[in-house]
């Protein structure tokens, strides 16, 4: 691997203190790369560095930011396969996963270089007073960005673009399983004509201490994270010292509902890709699958028989619909949440056994009859396990579907528009997929409510996170 260190002020580096981590393939659990690890004193040099190049890049013409964007989206896509196949190679994810991940994340380049000119502001007259009311906005300053590893590309590029497109530089940590693909990133952004200083990436075993050390520098005015809400939680408390902005996408639980009326393929087409886009491993992965009894052995005779028609196997491999998944870690997770269904239960329609050998391989599985209190329906299942459940005309289904913390995504399937335009608005959820199985679009502002997050990426709103709105009152 090429680039494996430390990506500060445009020049590529060894941690303060030499230290290096191991990235793994989770396809053989073969040693991919050692990438530095950065200190807090490296975390502060990425500070110097962004603060350094701040003024210029801020001074820019919006236009002049837009094309640099526009180069970043133009080189991204042509070197899309590259991409893909480092992605696989880090995160696991098969080829048609990964390839897609990269042109998702390359279309932020391309968003945010369109709404990198259109930072509207307004003129108006104080109705009493008669004074000018000036409002603008101005870029908020440095921002430090903390990304996971399940996407790890596009998750840094729905942060870096709209960033730079306001006029901040930034720091990026990302996550310490995936930083290949956020450090190969950085030639391309400089071919595209990033100036040094205004993207660093600061990879490191320590994340707790360079976050919090970088979150406490009075230079810092943004966090932006994505990740899990206990991790976001306790970045939250550190941004309360210097009161930062804070834009957190956390964690997901969402309710995936096939109403009676439903085009029934179109729901298993739309169950197929929000449970295993990504092998599961999404916030916005369909957790707990909800179909009315007049059609649930319909709906999971044709479910099950998609599931088993995908093929497991390392994700470079062709004809692979579904890799590893990231760590052992993870695999635990899934296999003790799909014990405790069954335990409490659930009935296996598929899947459900590990298999043998190197590698974090997980089947696809169907649960169904899974009870209320099973664990998987109140944790992230992360993994591609589908937990069905069935609903009568009885049941209030939207309290059932709102019976969580959590409020980023849920999916509605019915082909009355009436019920269910009436049913989305009910659901307490920052997006709804209605007849759909994909929400995820760089036009449109992607984020959750209740414990899934504060503040939204992507759309007009994207831009406005890494700005701060003044307000002038003028007399002339
Ligand atoms: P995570 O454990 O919260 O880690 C996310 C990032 O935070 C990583 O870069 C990690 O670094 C860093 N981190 C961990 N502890 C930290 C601390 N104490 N202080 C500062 N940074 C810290 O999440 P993950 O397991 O990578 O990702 C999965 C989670 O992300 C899921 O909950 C998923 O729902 C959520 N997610 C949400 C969205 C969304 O848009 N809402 C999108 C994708 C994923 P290290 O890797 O070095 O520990």
């Amino acid at each position: 691997m090429k680039y494996t260190d430390l990506y500060i002020n445009g020049h590529w580096q060894a941690g303060s203190n030499d230290e290096r981590f191991d990235v793994i393939n989770p396809a053989d659990e073969s040693v991919l790369a050692s990438v530095a690890s950065g200190t807090v004193e490296d975390a502060i040099a990425c500070i110097d560095a962004a603060d350094a190049a701040f003024a210029d890049w801020a001074g820019r013409t919006p236009r002049e930011r837009s094309e640099i964007l526009r180069r970043a989206f133009e080189l991204m896509t042509a070197r899309r396969d590259e991409f893909a196949r480092l992605i696989t190679k880090e995160n696991g994810k098969a080829r048609a996963d990964a390839v897609g991940e990269a042109t998702y994340a390359a279309e932020f380049f391309r968003w945010f270089a369109e709404e990198a000119v259109r930072a509207d502001g307004m003129i108006t007259r104080a109705p009493s007073s008669g004074a000018r009311i000036l409002v603008h906005h101005k870029p908020a300053g440095i921002a430090v960005l903390v990304t996971p590893w399940n996407y790890p590309a596009a998750m840094g590029t729905r942060k870096i673009a709209p960033a730079l497109a306001a006029g901040c530089p930034v720091i990026v940590k990302p996550a310490s399983e995936t930083p290949l693909t956020m450090l190969a990133l950085m030639p391309l952004l400089e071919e595209a004509g990033v100036p040094p200083g205004v993207v660093n990436v600061l990879p490191s075993r320590s994340s707790g201490a360079v976050v919090d050390a970088m979150l406490h520098d009075r230079r810092v005015r943004v966090v932006s994270f994505t990740g899990s809400t206990g991790v976001g939680r306790k970045l939250l408390h550190s941004a309360a010292d210097q009161v930062l902005k804070p834009a957190m996408e956390l964690g997901g639980n969402a309710p995936f509902i096939v109403f009676d009326d439903a085009d029934i393929d179109l729901a298993v087409e739309g169950a197929m890709l929000a449970k295993m886009r990504n092998l599961g491993e999404a916030c916005t992965a369909a957790n707990r699958i909800y179909v009315h009894e007049k059609i649930a052995g319909i709906f999971t005779e044709k479910f099950s028989s998609a599931m088993k028609q995908l093929k497991v196997g390392n994700g470079l491999d062709d004809g692979i619909d579904v890799g590893p998944l990231v760590n052992a870690d993870t695999r635990n997770k899934v296999v003790n949440l799909v014990n405790d269904a069954i335990a409490r239960g659930a009935k296996l329609h598929l899947g459900g056994k590990v298999p043998s050998g190197k590698g974090y391989f997980y089947p696809p599985t169907v649960l169904t009859d899974v009870s209320d209190d099973a664990l998987c329906l109140h944790d992230e299942i992360f993994g591609p396990v589908a937990a069905l459940q069935t609903f009568s005309d009885g049941d209030d289904i939207v309290a059932r579907a709102n019976d969580t913390e959590y409020g980023l995504v849920a999916y509605v399937f019915t082909e009355n528009m009436k019920r269910g335009l009436q049913v989305c608005e009910k659901l307490e959820f920052g997006m709804v997929g209605l007849n759909r199985g994909l929400v995820s679009d760089p036009a449109a502002p992607f984020g959750g409510v209740k414990q899934s997050g504060l503040g939204r990426e992507g759309g007009h709103e994207g831009m406005l996170e890494f700005m701060e709105t003044q307000y002038i009152s003028a007399t002339w």
